[in-house]
């Protein structure tokens, strides 16, 4: 299932992607390509409140992220998987990629390299990604998800 959400909600997306799920952030929702295939419908959440020709859409009322998780939380529990923690870039959705510890030693803070192992990487954005901050994070929206009902 792919997740769709516009240019105003960039920090919805993000924590769609720490929950491991495939988020697309698109600027233009007018440019988006129809859908034909019913199966294929993205769930695609959306800010503007002008309804748009060819898409489905959901409306996010709320501006905080715990409450825009809140509003959307029995149509994105189905799909988060424990699986997908760490595979995904949280800014770009690219799939991460493993990569040797010495290859990223430029890249991260010196104390990060001594401390961690098991780095990866975002081969579009570059970015780097390691156990640590970012898994706890991740851990943490994920039990938050878990625990609404
Ligand atoms: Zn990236």
């Amino acid at each position: 299932m792919r997740f769709i959400c516009d240019s105003m909600l960039g920090n919805l997306a993000k924590h769609l992607r720490i929950l491991g799920l495939d988020t697309v952030s698109i600027k233009d929702p007018y440019r988006l390509e129809p859908y034909k295939d019913a199966a294929d419908l993205p769930f695609f959440f959306t800010k503007r409140t002008k309804a748009f020709p060819c898409q489905p859409f959901i409306f996010i009322r709320s501006d905080t992220i715990e409450e825009q998780l809140n509003e959307i939380r029995n149509l994105i529990q189905p799909f988060i998987n424990p699986e997908a923690f760490m595979k995904r870039c949280i800014e770009c959705n690219t799939l991460l990629e493993s990569v040797a510890k010495e290859d990223i030693e430029a890249h991260v803070p010196e104390y990060v390299y001594h401390h961690h192992e098991g780095f990866k990487r975002c081969p579009s954005c570059k970015k780097v990604y390691w156990e640590g901050t970012h898994t706890k994070e991740m851990k943490k929206w994920i039990e938050y998800i878990r625990a609404l009902k």
